[in-house]
């Protein structure tokens, strides 16, 4: 599953290198120049994380971190606040609005995808070792191993991080396109039917010990997973 990120920052120089490096260590990057643009963006599809800076044109990056936090759709995103300024006093102010982390301008490639990766694991408890519970099914990421009861199940890579996203995001419906960026990726082409086709795939697997009504097609939306009866 690629991660994608949301850079607002109004320098294209800094926007363009941010983007160059996260890039290159596999995430998937949108840009905005300005809080308006920003919202306007993840208000279009929200994005895993934001790299917000402090100094912006507008509505500065403290007041978006501040009103993402505030509104239901957004106060989950995971926020980083970049600055040129280094003081403590802007590091709490930055904290005290919610944000997540806090990078200092000029920061190495490295450091900015070290602190993204700490943000995201925090948000992530699955992507540790523990296996995933839901209804009769419990995924362990580490063996890549689908069990239901005593019962292996067997299915393909594919199929695995399609169930794999599934369980960590029950209860909500995501459309093909979705889909495709999360499992796949938005930089790849892939058609929206192969994702009906990893879905069939994923379903038949399931349906050996009687889950594939875990998988349900929502009718000119996309598909969603429930456990609940
Ligand atoms: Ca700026």
């Amino acid at each position: 599953m690629t991660t994608s990120i949301l850079i607002v920052e109004d320098e294209p120089a800094i926007r363009e290198m941010v983007r160059f490096a996260l890039e290159r260590a596999g995430f998937t990057c949108r840009e905005a120049g300005d809080s308006e643009r920003a919202l306007v963006a993840i208000a279009d599809r929200c994005p895993d994380l934001a790299l917000i800076d402090w100094m912006l044109p507008g509505m500065n990056g403290i007041d978006l971190a501040r009103r993402l936090k505030r509104e239901d759709a957004t106060k989950e995103l995971p926020l980083i606040m970049l600055t040129a300024r280094g003081e403590e006093d802007d590091r709490i102010r930055g904290l005290e609005v919610g944000a997540d982390d806090y990078i200092t301008k000029p920061f190495s490639p490295r450091e900015l995808v070290a602190r993204i990766k700490a943000v995201m694991r925090r948000y992530q408890p699955h992507s540790g070792d523990a296996p995933i519970i839901a209804g009769e099914l419990s995924l362990d990421p580490t063996s890549h191993r689908v069990t239901a009861g005593e019962h292996v199940l067997d299915m393909g890579p594919t199929e695995f991080r399609l169930l794999l996203f599934f369980m960590t995001h029950a209860e909500r419906v995501y459309s093909r396109t979705q889909l495709l960026d999360k499992i796949w990726g938005s930089n790849v082409y892939v058609e929206e039917r192969t994702v009906d086709v990893h879905i069939r795939r994923l379903r038949k697997a399931l349906e050996t010990q009687g889950h594939d009504r875990y998988i349900q097609t929502v009718r000119g939306a996309g598909y969603r997973f429930s456990a609940k009866d």
